[in-house]
């Protein structure tokens, strides 16, 4: 579908959102964090599309696939972050990680804003060269690459590429001699979501005798990165990765190299970035003086929260008769209580799952969160009901939450939305047992910076 943006009047709608574990999980506002605020405004804007596009769905008549699970994408959102990363890393050039989220209008948004790409494949760099973005924009941070691709990357002039073993070294003096390289480090990457360095990354001596072969081969070293770990959790990750760099810049200088570039990856995230980026900012200046070139490969950080995702239920199992571990023989009673009114549970399947969008559950160890989307209330609408919630696949694998309450009584047709699904979901999604892996996605900006850049 063509980008659309719709207008429409958030005070018609009505939206459900009492689950209490939801409620914690979304709540940002833990006052530790200086948000910028997204505001009740775009939050509303969003749920009144999602209402709006479901208003034109009736599952008991429609086409196959009619009733399809699709998105809303707020670019405001990834305009939002672009903002707060200037503001926070104001030396730091964004070079926005491909993979994370290859949506065609995040990355033409966010060429119009300056940013760089990290890309990691043909297809990236191609995607992203036929929007028209110059290859002095692009990095091809694979460092290890596809020989062919890198033939291609020569034919198109892109670059700026990593490298962390001598193998790659040799590929490149055979493909595009006078690419400018990066050496890839390790760093310490335990405390994050999905650990890279067990897979990419030279240790400090290693790096120090690829340094010596590149001097060897007449290879054109210009800088050094690293990445410390998709979904980081600990900010002195970067000051310590920060640091070796500085190592390899010294290392780097006893061989003649001249380097000029510090690429300091990805792993912000929305909820901690200016607790990061305030220890990154730290380190940088405290060991890189201002000539050097920084570059970073934020990818979740962007499109985590930009995009929404609505999903059809398309059956249900009654579950509550089945013998459970009763909860009313917990004797003090207590832990319950709050759930105590919950006589009936279900089993809800939808028609997205961990073979669809919520390959984030399998690959990026997310917990994505259920609510009710609705534009009337449910009769017992007051009440929580508990749910498992599936996927549609015949696949037992196939569980997007073992258990989650609900407001109300959930039928077959109804919707579920879920926010926070703008990262490693539709670009790993797969074809599994026939069902669709691209969907619908409804475009809309809640900033008008975003929406003049993208002529909505
Ligand atoms: C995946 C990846 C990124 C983006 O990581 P995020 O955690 O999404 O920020 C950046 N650089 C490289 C080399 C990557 O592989």
């Amino acid at each position: 579908m063509a980008p659309s943006a719709i207008l429409l009047n958030p005070e018609d709608t009505i939206i459900e959102n009492y689950d209490k574990n939801n409620l914690l999980a979304n709540n940002h506002g833990d006052g530790k964090s200086i948000h910028v605020d997204n505001g009740p405004a775009a939050n509303q804007l969003i749920k009144g599309v999602l209402l709006e596009q479901v208003a034109r769905i009736n599952t008991d008549t429609c086409d196959p696939d009619e009733e399809n699970a699709f998105y809303v994408a707020d670019l405001g959102e990834v305009y939002r972050q672009h903002m707060r990363w200037k503001t926070n890393l104001p030396r730091i050039k964004p070079f926005y990680a491909v993979k994370c989220n290859p949506d065609t209008e995040v990355i033409r948004l966010l060429a119009a804003l300056g940013s760089g790409f990290d890309c990691a494949s043909k297809a990236e760099i191609d995607q992203v060269l036929g929007l028209g973005v110059d290859p002095s924009r692009i990095i091809y941070a694979q460092p290890c690459k596809t020989k062919s691709y890198l033939r291609h990357a020569a034919n198109v002039g892109v670059s700026q590429m990593t490298f962390d073993n001598a193998d790659e070294l040799h590929k490149i003096k055979s493909c595009y001699p006078n690419a400018e390289i990066v050496l890839r480090i390790l760093t310490d990457d335990s405390a994050s979501l999905c650990r890279l360095s067990t897979k990419f990354g030279a240790d400090l001596e290693t790096a120090a005798d690829l340094l010596r072969l590149a001097r060897n081969l007449e290879l054109n070293v210009v800088g050094v990165s690293f990445h410390v770990g998709s979904g980081a959790a600990d900010p002195s990750a970067f000051s310590k990765a920060v640091t070796d760099a500085k190592w390899v810049f010294d290392q780097a200088n006893l061989h003649g190299y001249d380097l000029k570039l510090l690429d300091v990856g990805g792993g912000f995230t929305d909820e901690t970035f200016e607790v990061f980026a305030a220890k990154l900012s730290d380190a940088v200046e405290e060991h890189f003086p201002p000539h050097i070139r920084v570059i970073a490969e934020p990818g979740r950080y962007y499109t985590a929260n930009a995009f929404t995702l609505a999903t059809n239920v398309i059956a249900r199992r009654d579950v509550s008769s089945l013998p459970s571990t009763p909860r009313s023989a917990n004797s003090n009673g207590s832990e319950y209580s709050a759930t105590s009114t919950t006589e009936k549970s279900y089993m809800l399947y939808l028609n997205d799952g961990v073979y669809g969008n919520f390959s984030n559950i399998i690959f990026d160890h997310q917990h994505p969160t259920a609510q009710v989307l609705r534009s009337y209330g449910a009769a017992d609408m007051d009440k929580l009901v508990e749910y498992s919630i599936w996927g549609p696949t015949c696949d037992g694998i196939d569980v997007i939450s073992e258990h989650c309450y609900l407001p109300g009584t959930l039928d077959i047709g109804d919707w579920l939305f879920f926010e926070n699904m703008g990262a490693y979901t539709k670009c790993s999604a797969t074809r599994f047992n026939g069902f669709k892996d691209v969907h619908e996605t409804i475009y809309i900006s809640s900033e008008p910076g975003a929406s003049a850049l993208l002529g909505y």
